[in-house]
C-alpha cells in the first residue's frame, strides 16, 4: 500500500490502481496505460474537478497491481469495479455512469451494441466497464476479428449491397447474403467466448470449425479459419486478454531484499480478479515462515476460500500449510507451483507485483 505522497515510485508499466478510504473502504478503481502518469494525476496541485477534489482528498492508501497489458488491465478492472461496485466509479465517470457492452441474441443477425445499463431483455451482457475508452478497443477487437455487422435494420430476403464495413474487413456482410444465419450465430458465439475471456474454448470452436471445413474438402474455408486462430494466438499472446481457467484460485509471491520482505497475494475467482492485498515483513532470517504464516492469514481473510493456491516456491511445510489451510477454510485447499501457462501468467503476475513494491518505501 502506498500514501499519496508516495507516487513516484509506482511504476511505469500498465495496470490497475484501488483508491481506498479511511476507514479501508474501497472507493475507487481505475486502469492505466502508465501507472505512475495516471495515479498522480489524481493528486496533482491545482484540481479544478470537484469530483476529483473529492476523491483525492479522501484517500489516504492506494493499491497499484502491474498487468501484462493494457488490456489485462481493463478486464481486471471491470472484475474488480463488478465485485466491490466502488462508490466513486459511479460518482466521477458521467454519463452514462457504467457502460455495457451487449449482444441482443434474440435477433437474427444481431449486433455488438453499447449499453448504459443492464436490462432483463434477454441479451447478453459484458462488462460493466469505467469507460468510452475501454468499451471502444474491445469493439475494435471485436470488428477486426470476427467482424458482426454494424448498422441496425433488418436483413431482409432479397441481398442489398454491402456498405464499405465489408469493403474495410470490418463486416461479414449478412445483408448482401454473405454470410448466413447459421454461420453467423457461430459467430455471435466466438464473440461471447472473446469478450468472456474463454479463449481455450474459443480457440477449440475455431479449431473444429476448421476441421471440419478440411474434412468436406473446403480449403479455403479451413485456411481462412486457420489464419483467424493464428491472429488470435498472436492477439492472446500480447494482450493477455485471458480467463484461461474458470477455477478459483489465489496466487502469491514474495520478493526479498536485504531489509525486508514484500508480499503480495492475488485472488481470483471464476478466473476473476475479486481482491488483492500485500504484506510487508522485516523478519527476513525467517523468510519461509512469515511468508507460510502471510498465506495462512490471507486464506483466513478471504470470504470464500479457493479450490487452489499458486505459490512461487517450494514451502519446507507444504503438507501441513494445506492441513491448517483446510481447518480454516473448510475445503482442501491444493498448493501448486505451476510450471506451465496458464497458471503460471498468474503467478509471473504476483511475482511482478511483489518485486514492484521493493521500490516502495
Ligand atoms: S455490410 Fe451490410 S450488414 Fe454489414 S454493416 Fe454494412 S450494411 Fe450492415
Amino acid at each position: 500500500m502506498l500514501s499519496p505522497g508516495d507516487l513516484r515510485v509506482l511504476p511505469k508499466d500498465p495496470g490497475i490502481y484501488l483508491f481506498f478510504g479511511r476507514g479501508r473502504e474501497l472507493l475507487y478503481v481505475g486502469k492505466a496505460v502508465n501507472l505512475r502518469r495516471r495515479v498522480r494525476s489524481y493528486f496533482r496541485p491545482g484540481q479544478r474537478d470537484s469530483r476529483l477534489l473529492q476523491l483525492a482528498r479522501g484517500t489516504v492508501e492506494i493499491e497499484a497491481v502491474v498487468t501484462s497489458s493494457e488490456v489485462e488491465a481493463l478486464v481486471y478492472e471491470a472484475d474488480l469495479i463488478r465485485e466491490h461496485q466502488p462508490i466513486h466509479n459511479r460518482a466521477l465517470k458521467g454519463e452514462p455512469p457504467l457502460l455495457y457492452l451487449k449482444i441482443p441474441v434474440a435477433e437474427e443477425f444481431p449486433r455488438l451494441e453499447m449499453a448504459g445499463e443492464k436490462l432483463p431483455d434477454g441479451a447478453f451482457y459484458f462488462g460493466p466497464y469505467s469507460s468510452l475508452s475501454q468499451v471502444r478497443l474491445l469493439q475494435d477487437l471485436v470488428d477486426r476479428h470476427f467482424q458482426l455487422r454494424k448498422r441496425p435494420g433488418s436483413i431482409g430476403a432479397t441481398p442489398k449491397r454491402a456498405c464499405l464495413n465489408h469493403q474495410i474487413g470490418r463486416c461479414r456482410a449478412p445483408c448482401a447474403h454473405h454470410i448466413g444465419p447459421g454461420e453467423y450465430a457461430e459467430l455471435v458465439a466466438e464473440v461471447q467466448d472473446f469478450l468472456c475471456g474463454d479463449e481455450e474454448l474459443l480457440l477449440l470452436r475455431l479449431r473444429r470449425t476448421m476441421e471440419l471445413a478440411a474434412e468436406r474438402l473446403d480449403f479455403e474455408w479451413a485456411a481462412r479459419y486457420r489464419d483467424r486462430i493464428g491472429a488470435l494466438r498472436r492477439l492472446f499472446r500480447r494482450q493477455q486478454v485471458r480467463r484461461f481457467v474458470l477455477r478459483d484460485q489465489d496466487v502469491a509471491a514474495m520478493a526479498a531484499a536485504e531489509d525486508r520482505l514484500e508480499m503480495v497475494f492475488l485472488s481470483f475467482r471464476q478466473s476473476r480478479l475479486i481482491g488483492v492485498h500485500r504484506h510487508r515483513s522485516h523478519d527476513v532470517k525467517n523468510d519461509a515462515r512469515v511468508f507460510e504464516d502471510f498465506l495462512l492469514a490471507s486464506i483466513k481473510k478471504g470470504v470464500k476460500p479457493p479450490a487452489e493456491l499458486l505459490v512461487d516456491r517450494l514451502l519446507p511445510h507444504e503438507a501441513d500449510l494445506e492441513l491448517r489451510m483446510r481447518r480454516e477454510a473448510g475445503r482442501r485447499v491444493r498448493i501448486r507451483h505451476p510450471r506451465r501457462m496458464p497458471a503460471l501468467h498468474l503467478l509471473k503476475m504476483a511475482i511482478k507485483n511483489s518485486q514492484v513494491a521493493l521500490d516502495w518505501s
